[in-house]
This record gives C-alpha cells, sequence and structure tokens, in this order.
C-alpha cells in the first residue's frame, strides 16, 4: 500500500500552490506514474501529496491567432499523440509522446510530470527543447516562464519552486513553421521501455543550406541536452547527405554519455552518432533535398 502522511485534492491551481505553500514536504501529483510508483518503493520524500490531477485549467491546447501553442501541464501523451494542434503542428511532440511507457501509462502519464521529474530519459523532452519551448510556473511568489533548457539543472533537479505547479510549455510560431523535425527512440525493447538515448532534430532549410539545425538528446547527459555547438558546426551546411557525416563527426563534443546497466558509454556514443544521421535522413526525406 501507499504511506501517505498528507493528500490533498486540489481544486483549482490557485488552492494547489497555497496546499503546495502550507506544507513544504508536499509535492504536486498529476498522473501519479511516477510518484505512485515512488510512493509504493515507500520514498520519503513522496509522502505528502497535493493532486491536481484532472484540473481542467491544466488539460488545454490551444493555439492563439499569432500561432502560439499552448499545451496545459496536465495533457496525457494519449492526448499529445491524437491531438490535431499537434499532430497538424508540431508532430514531433506526438511522436515522442507516442514512445512513451505502453498505453495505460500514456492515458495518464502527463507532459508536465515528464519534464518536472527531472529524467534524463524524458521522451517529451528531446522534442520540447527542439522546438524552443519555454515552460510557464505559477506559485505564490507569481507567475514565471522560463526557457525549457534552463529548467534543467541536473539528474532529478529541475528549476521549480517548492510552491510553484508547472501550468503550461509555450511554443511560438516561428520555432515550428518552417521546420522539419524528427524524433527517434531507440530501446532495447520497441514498447514499455525507457530511452537508452532518443534523439530529436529540426532543420530549417533555404535554397537548400541549413539556415539552422536544432538537435536535442536523451540519456546523452544528466540531463536532456541541446548539441549548441554542433548547431553552429551546421549553419550554412549544404542540406545533403554531407551534413549527417559533418554532424556525426561533431555531436559527440556536445553530449555526456555514461556507463550505466541499461548500456556502455560506447554504445551510447554509437547510437548517438547513428540517431543523428536517422533523424537528420528523415528530416532531408521530408523537406525532399534527399531521396531515401
Ligand atoms: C511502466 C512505466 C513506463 C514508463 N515509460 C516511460 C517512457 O517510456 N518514457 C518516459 O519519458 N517516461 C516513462 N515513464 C515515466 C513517467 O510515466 C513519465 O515521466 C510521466 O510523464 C510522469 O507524468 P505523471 O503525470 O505521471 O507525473 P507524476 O508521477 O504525477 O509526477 C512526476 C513528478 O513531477 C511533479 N509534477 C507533476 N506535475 C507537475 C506540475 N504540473 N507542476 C509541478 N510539478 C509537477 C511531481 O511532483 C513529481 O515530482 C514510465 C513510467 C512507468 C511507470
Amino acid at each position: 500500500m501507499f504511506d501517505f502522511e498528507s493528500y490533498h485534492k486540489a481544486e483549482s491551481v490557485d488552492e494547489a500552490i497555497a496546499l503546495l505553500a502550507q506544507n513544504p514536504k508536499s509535492i504536486p501529483l498529476a498522473g501519479g506514474t511516477d510518484v505512485l510508483v515512488r510512493l509504493h518503493q515507500h520514498h520519503q520524500d513522496y509522502r505528502h501529496v497535493v493532486d491536481i490531477h484532472g484540473l481542467k485549467e491544466l488539460k488545454e491546447i490551444s493555439k492563439n491567432p499569432n500561432g502560439v501553442i499552448r499545451i496545459g501541464s496536465g495533457v496525457t501523451f494519449t492526448t499529445l499523440t491524437e491531438h490535431p494542434l499537434i499532430t497538424g503542428n508540431i508532430p514531433v511532440l506526438a511522436q515522442g509522446a507516442s514512445s512513451v511507457g505502453g498505453p495505460q501509462v500514456r492515458n495518464v502519464g502527463t507532459v508536465g510530470g515528464n519534464i518536472c521529474n527531472g529524467a534524463p530519459s524524458a521522451d517529451s523532452a528531446a522534442p520540447l527543447l527542439i522546438l524552443n519551448a519555454t515552460v510557464v510556473l505559477k506559485g505564490t511568489q507569481g507567475q514565471r516562464e522560463i526557457p525549457l533548457h534552463e529548467f534543467y539543472q541536473g539528474p532529478g533537479k529541475v528549476d521549480r519552486m517548492e510552491s510553484e505547479i508547472l501550468t503550461s510549455i509555450v511554443i511560438a510560431p516561428e520555432n515550428y513553421q518552417c521546420w522539419f523535425a524528427k524524433y527517434h527512440k531507440y530501446a532495447m525493447r520497441d514498447a514499455m521501455d525507457i530511452a537508452t538515448i532518443g534523439c530529436a532534430g529540426a532543420c530549417n532549410i533555404e535554397g537548400g543550406l541549413v539556415n539552422q539545425l536544432r538537435l536535442a538528446y536523451t540519456v546523452a547527459g544528466p540531463t536532456p541536452l541541446r548539441c549548441w555547438k554542433t548547431e553552429q558546426i551546421a549553419k550554412g551546411a549544404k542540406a545533403d547527405e554531407s551534413l549527417l557525416e559533418l554532424v556525426k563527426s561533431s555531436v559527440l563534443k556536445d553530449l555526456r554519455p555514461r556507463d550505466s546497466w541499461r548500456a556502455s558509454k560506447d554504445f551510447r556514443q554509437h547510437v548517438i552518432q547513428t540517431l543523428a544521421q536517422r533523424v537528420l535522413q528523415a528530416i532531408l526525406n521530408q523537406c525532399g533535398e534527399v531521396k531515401p
């Protein structure tokens, strides 16, 4: 059974913030696919719970007339996979969401929980990083908005104050319009498995040249990471097969994979380079620069 010491079901985000502020030991519970597993393992840090599961104000996905997409933190992976605003505008995020666990986990697990647990393996993280997503946090000090890559601080660590709720994730139109993108997850099994390496890429191409490349990885460092050096090197490069070699030769400089029981560092490095090439090949195929 679960060792709850306190449990409060919030009726609104504001009430959740007040409850979190009253008890600094308490944590939000969204889908519970991480929190309840930790509680089942008798983990001390998860015993005081503020339940935000099902709050309608966290479940919305919208696109305003300027093209800004806002995704509520309580949106589940199943919704991300199926929602027309996601599949029609930022399908790379639907690809990440559809690769999470199995249907049961996708039906309850939320994008907010995936980001806030700070896991280096979060499948929504690499797609959101290449979309230059920002996260919106609300707490007793008010509301703030920060780039996702700054929100990650270390393994399992994010820049969230005790009373704060991640309310939404925002993607500006210049970060998805005119971009081609792809997410690829490598795991030992095809389903119900955490990524050995996950890679998301996006390319903006003009006149056969790379105007901008964005590349992000999961499980290739202490947090999900962008490949800033490689992105710089790719600027202005030819958008053809030579790009695959260029990125392959640079990408390891941006990342810090390590040995674990899941995979050795050497194997991860090999997968990192292979996924960079696969993702880029898929992107070039999408924009018709390289035929399969
Ligand atoms: C069998 C199984 C398979 C899995 N497979 C994958 C996988 O393939 N890929 C993957 O990425 N993950 C996987 N996971 C991990 C998990 O499902 C995801 O990380 C999920 O997104 C967590 O979301 P949740 O809503 O369930 O979070 P919860 O468990 O409710 O919360 C997770 C953490 O985030 C905090 N939190 C949640 N929402 C908010 C918010 N709005 N504001 C502030 N803090 C918040 C909580 O306090 C907690 O610390 C798997 C889990 C299980 C049990």
